[in-house]
């Protein structure tokens, strides 16, 4: 969009071709252009941008048809911070039909002078599709998006910048300003968890200054990241040595390192330092308390956590510990105490909002906070209370919200499964003499609670058990009849029982119960093998379903089949798409184009829908045309709904979700900055 090369050589040539033609407005149009670039680019500062200006104004003078140059001038003036002489340039020049990359660059500051991230990003979107070999626009589009990217945040976002950077470092910008692209791209490496190529990028800064400060600190959080502390010590101690901004969040870095290297006592000093300088900092609140408690003293730990929940009362890991330190002491009223009290305020809590706290360990919202705290306390309780269910049942009617009173249900049920596992697990023990169809009902609603190798174990009745529970159940037989009679019973008891295991097992969904239920299925007698091939069949094998039907037909019942089988999830779970290259086999459901006609297509995971990256890409560009807001409208290739994504589109009459969209985007993307990082 600009001039880079030799700029200082190109403003001295003009100054003196100036000098003698000072009248030539071509001159003053090219001088302009290389003192824009200076100052936006090169580190030239704002004397550069009034050159800029002056150089505008005088060629507008003495050639009114240069409207180009209003397009240098609104970026001299966006620059200067003077967003509405800038604005009425650049709408002047896109009124007499100016619609350039670096017009829309310029429309992308001006939106950052406004504070509005989405209006920059568009207009810097609309400038790389003008000049996509220009490293600037991507340079911009990449810096603004990196901004707006955050640890945790959408894995897209970061993706774009990244995408975005690597773009700008290999069309080649000049001089200083690679450093600069180095830094963000690193940061972004680090965010997405690229750490070795994140090392690589703050390597090259650490000898480039003024980058070398910043970048011992980003290698620090690298060595931590990848628990490397001793390391990161010395690279933070390093940044600390040079640079006086963030110490408090340094030294509650080097605590935290510390704390990990269970050196407890450098820890908390760390922690007091950072705590001197910056008296609210929670992080170094959060460590000195883990010191403390890793030093055994108690109280003051105490004492530092209910501080710091004081301050931010949504640190779910400052009140985890202090439930587990009670829990240890077998604390039981304290944590009633506290369950009651939680869940008794939870009506009165505003609905969103609360505090503006970005700390990674805080939740922000107060009802969500609050659910946290009432799940950790049940946790505790569970542990230390013998009548942890009446306790929490009591709560019940403590608060009108259904969601929160439906929770505190959802965990009766679950403290009351697992009262019961260990009754169930010693009749698993000695099958041969616990052995019934009623307490298989019951290992069967208890499944999830109980390993697999305990069910296999119950598995196990023989025919000397069935005999001796025909005497030991029904006491002493008159006749051999008498005793062959409850022999039989038995049997039916033995066979409802492991029948009931089999499909517990199956209810785990393990590989290992999937491979004893083939054995099952081939080896046992017709009656068992059958419960184990509905075992198969509940597991999704289509051959078993296809044997449990015919069978249940053959009985006469065929609607008991079809309601066993029906899919357990009622809702399917959204699956991932497969990107695929250069198969002819696939064609786009849409355009109709064959898998060789473009970069790639997706596939659903079924096979049996392909939409290509072209018409992925448009969707993208039309997302707010093509969004349904029908709830009921499932994507073709992922099967999620608007309740499993963030937006669902319809296409030609297909229908694709965000997902979809994103991870095809995503592709060229990747593999653009895999290529790059794999080189660095
Ligand atoms: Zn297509």
């Amino acid at each position: 969009m600009l001039p880079h090369d030799k700029l200082d050589w190109i403003v001295d040539r003009l100054t003196r071709q100036i000098d003698q033609d000072p009248d030539d407005p071509a001159l003053r149009r090219e001088r302009a252009r290389a003192t824009l670039a200076r100052a936006w680019f090169h580190d030239g500062g704002e004397s550069d941008l009034h050159e800029t200006l002056a150089d505008v104004r005088r060629s507008l003078h003495l050639d009114s048809s240069s409207v180009e140059s209003l397009v240098v001038g609104g970026c001299a003036l966006a620059l200067l911070d003077r967003p509405e002489p800038a604005r009425r340039h650049l709408d002047e020049a896109s009124n007499q039909g100016i619609d350039s990359p670096l017009l829309h660059a310029a429309y992308g500051l001006l939106a950052e002078l406004h504070h509005d991230a989405t209006g920059a990003i568009r207009h810097f979107e609309t400038s790389c599709r003008g000049a996509p070999a220009d490293w600037e626009p991507h340079a911009l589009l990449g810096a603004r998006l990196a901004s707006a990217a955050q640890p945790g945040g959408r894995q897209r976002l970061i993706e774009r910048a990244m995408f975005h950077m690597v773009r700008a470092l290999e069309l080649g910008p000049i001089g200083p300003r690679a450093n600069a692209l180095r830094h963000t791209l690193g940061q972004l490496c680090l965010m997405s968890g690229r750490l070795d190529a994140a090392d690589a990028l703050f390597s090259q800064l650490i000898d480039a200054d003024p980058w070398r400060v910043e970048a011992r600190y980003h290698l620090g959080l690298s060595a931590a990241q990848r628990g490397k502390h001793k390391r990161a010590v010395l690279y933070f101690r390093q940044h600390l040595a040079e640079s006086d901004a963030r110490q408090s969040d340094v030294l509650a870095r080097i605590a935290a390192c510390h704390l990990h290297l269970r050196e407890p006592e450098r820890a908390r000093d760390a922690c007091t330092r950072a705590i001197a300088i910056d008296s609210n900092h929670l992080g170094a609140r959060w460590v000195l308390g883990s010191a403390l408690v890793a030093e055994g003293r108690d109280d003051e730990a105490k004492r530092v956590l209910r501080e710091l929940l004081e301050q931010a009362p949504g640190h779910a890991p400052a009140f985890a510990e202090l439930v587990r330190m009670r829990t240890l002491n077998n604390d039981a009223r304290w944590l009633r105490q506290a369950l009651r009290s939680e869940v008794a305020v939870f009506d009165r809590l505003p609905a969103a909002g609360g505090s503006t706290s970005r700390h990674p360990d805080v939740t922000s919202e107060p009802r969500t906070a609050t659910r946290e705290r009432i799940k950790t306390l049940i946790k505790g309780l569970s542990r230390t209370d013998n009548e942890v269910i009446t306790t929490v049942m009591s709560c019940i009617d403590l608060t009108t919200d259904e969601g929160l009173r439906f929770t505190l249900w959802e965990s009766v049920l679950d403290l009351m499964a697992r009262e019961r596992v260990p009754k169930v697990a010693k009749t698993l023990q000695e099958p041969g003499a616990t052995f019934s169809a009623a307490a298989g009902r019951e290992a069967l609603l208890l499944a999830e609670h109980i390993p697999d190798e305990a069910l296999a174990t119950g598995l196990t009745v023989g025919e000397e058990d069935l005999l001796r529970a025909a005497v030991d159940r029904h006491g002493p037989a008159d006749d051999v009849v008498e005793l062959r009679q409850r022999v039989g019973l038995e049997r039916r008891e033995a066979r409802a029982w492991q029948a009931l295991l089999l499909l517990a097992i199956a209810q785990r969904s393990s590989n290992s119960g999937h491979t004893l239920l083939l054995r099952w299925a081939q080896d046992a007698d017709e009656e068992l093998g059958f419960a184990a091939l509905t075992g198969l069949a509940l597991l999704g094998d289509s051959d078993a379903a296809a044997q449990v039907r015919a069978h249940a037909k053959a009985f006469g019942l065929p609607h008991l089949a079809d309601i066993a089988l029906r899919p357990r999830q009622l809702m399917g779970t959204p699956s991932r798409p497969t990107i695929v290259s250069d198969d002819d086999t696939l064609q786009c459901r849409t355009c109709g184009k064959r898998g060789g006609q473009v970069s790639h297509m997706l596939r659903s995971v079924s096979g049996d829908v392909a939409v290509c990256a072209e018409c992925l890409t448009k969707v993208a560009r039309q997302r707010s045309d093509l969004a349904t807001s029908d709830p009921t409208v499932r994507c073709a290739l992922t099967g999620a709904s608007l309740l499993d994504d963030e937006a669902v589109y319809v296409y030609m009459g297909v229908p694709i979700s965000q997902a979809s969209v994103d991870q095809s985007l995503g592709a060229d993307e990747r593999a653009t900055v895999d290529r790059f990082v794999s080189a660095l």
